[in-house]
């Protein structure tokens, strides 16, 4: 079979044959029941319910099942595909390895909820070091991590959990599938926030879980059906769509990326510069190896809260909101929703604007601030 690059792939992902007279995406199908064949009923057609059967999700969940190389089912959120996975997988008794660094809302529900149902959790920092697996049943890993941007050794940390007898799943929304195929690595589930940089226009929210393992995929299956996590036909459509311009969009955000790091690195009024891209950025030899493209993420530090209110005041292309990922260039000062990160700190998401524009304003911004 060919392997096509990126650009190829990003295009053609889970397209239909094409049927003359027909649209290369069909639009979306909206159906709660669907017609019935009266005799035959639900065996005769793969499409019974809306609840567990639509078309427009499966094309979309065929995209990305072929972009991270195992089959994948949408969510309605990335935090109903983070929750979906440990609660499928986990039980009373069991012990779970959760990222100290990860997304918080993902640790509130492992502190709150999980803990109330019996299993251990066990935090540990996404650069290390990273706990003995023994007696483990899932280790949760996010890579890069948000939002510090640490970077893990998915192959290395892959083995020593099998070897322990543990399952690995990976978050991979910063990284999305065409920076890095966790399932490639050795993971055994492959999670992510398809709101972010995979569908990149910030208009919607969804999430998706890929595995190989039929058993797995059984679960997860039966898991979303029975508590009904699923993303709408529209948004499923609009996912879709939005996935032909990734290899494009990403590649934009990577290029201005660097160029904010440069016009950053120079300055004394910032400070704790982090992008996996740098060389001297402690995740830079770690994502160098493992990772097919970096994410157009960075994160510094303004020293206060009122010099990065200041500094989003003063600036004209970069939005002050929270998510990353979209194309449009947005900041956000983690501290204000209760994220375990200094008052100063920023995260910095770029987005597809002119690389010297966006330089050009944010460096201004900071000099006016
Ligand atoms: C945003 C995010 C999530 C949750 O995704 P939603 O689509 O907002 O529910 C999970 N993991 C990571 C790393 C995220 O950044």
């Amino acid at each position: 079979m060919t392997e096509y690059g990126d650009g190829t792939r990003s295009v053609h992902a889970g397209l239909p044959p094409a049927v003359p007279g027909e649209p290369f995406l069909p639009g979306p199908v909206f159906a709660a029941p669907y017609h019935l064949d009266p005799e035959a009923g639900p065996a005769a057609t793969p499409n019974g319910y809306g609840r567990p059967d639509n078309r427009t999700r499966r094309l979309l969940e065929s995209a990305i099942g072929e972009l991270e190389g195992g089959p994948a089912l949408a969510f309605a959120s990335g935090q109903a595909a983070v929750t979906a996975a440990l609660l499928s997988i986990l039980r009373p008794g069991d012990t779970v390895v959760l990222p100290a660094d990860g997304y918080y809302p993902v640790r509130g529900f492992a502190t709150s909820t999980l803990a109330e149902l019996g299993v251990s959790v066990v935090f540990a920092p996404t650069a290390g070091p990273h706990p003995d697996y023994a007696g483990v049943r899932l280790v949760l890993l996010e890579t890069p991590a948000n939002p510090g941007l640490d970077v893990c050794d998915l192959a290395a940390l892959a083995d020593r959990a099998h070897a322990a007898g543990a399952l690995l799943a990976v978050d991979n929304t910063a990284a999305t599938p065409l920076g890095q195929r966790p399932l490639d690595l050795g993971a055994d589930l492959s999670l992510a926030s398809g709101t972010k940089a995979l569908t990149g226009h910030s208009d919607l929210l969804l999430g998706y879980v890929a595995t190989r393992t039929p058993s797995l995929l059984e679960s997860l299956t039966v898991w979303r059906t029975t508590t009904g996590s699923i993303p709408s036909a529209f948004d499923a459509w609009l996912a879709h769509r939005s996935l032909f311009t990734l290899d494009l969009r990403l590649a934009r955000q990577t290029a201005n990326a660097a160029a904010v790091v440069e016009a950053l690195a120079g300055r004394a009024d910032v400070t704790g510069l982090r992008w996996p891209g740098r060389p001297g950025d402690p995740a830079f030899e770690v994502a160098s190896r493992q990772m097919r493209r970096i994410p157009g993420i960075v994160g510094f530090d303004l020293g206060s809260a009122d010099r990065v209110a200041r500094f989003l005041a003063a600036s004209d292309l970069v939005a002050a909101a929270t998510s990353f990922g979209g194309v449009h260039t947005s900041a956000d000062r983690r501290e204000q929703w209760g994220d375990d990160t200094a008052p100063g700190f920023v995260r910095l998401s770029c987005g597809i604007e002119d690389a010297a524009d966006l330089v050009a304003d944010i460096v201004a911004a900071l000099d006016k601030s």
